[in-house]
């Protein structure tokens, strides 16, 4: 069995984003040189997610707004986390959209479903994070 692995690295702008990473998904299969497998894909980060959905602005508008009324940032006292730090409500948006994704590898390709896109969503951003690709196989 190979094992190919890779990190990629963002240093977001905002405090908020949602960025389509099935381009260095794709990158890192086709490097691996793997035909058949799994594809893991985590963020390294306890602010951040990896999830699969579609690649739709609207919908990325309706995560923002509905990750907002779950876990608001503001008003940063209403945490109990929020000493030294202002970032209880991304560890929440973390939680909720998940930690990583695994994707078949089947003929040298992702075998994602029609829409499915991999995004990394970074909930505190500003600075730099990892997003940790690992990929087994034949
Ligand atoms: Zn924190």
């Amino acid at each position: 069995m190979k094992s190919y692995r890779q990190e990629l690295t963002f240093t977001v702008p905002t405090r908020r984003a949602f960025i389509n990473i099935t381009p260095q998904a794709e990158k890192a299969l086709a490097d691996s040189g793997i035909r058949e497998g799994l594809c893991l894909v985590n963020a390294m980060h306890i602010t951040a997610s990896v999830f699969i959905n579609d690649d739709e602005g609207g919908l990325h508008q309706d995560f923002e707004r509905w990750l907002e009324e779950l876990a608001p940032e503001k008003p940063y006292d209403r945490y109990s986390h929020n000493g030294y730090e202002d970032n209880a409500d991304a560890h929440l948006k973390r939680s909720v959209m998940g930690r990583e994704v695994v994707v078949a590898v089947t003929g040298g390709r992702l075998d994602l479903g029609p829409w499915e896109q991999i995004f990394y969503g970074e909930f505190d951003g500003k600075r730099r994070k990892r997003v940790l690709i690992k990929i087994i196989g034949e």
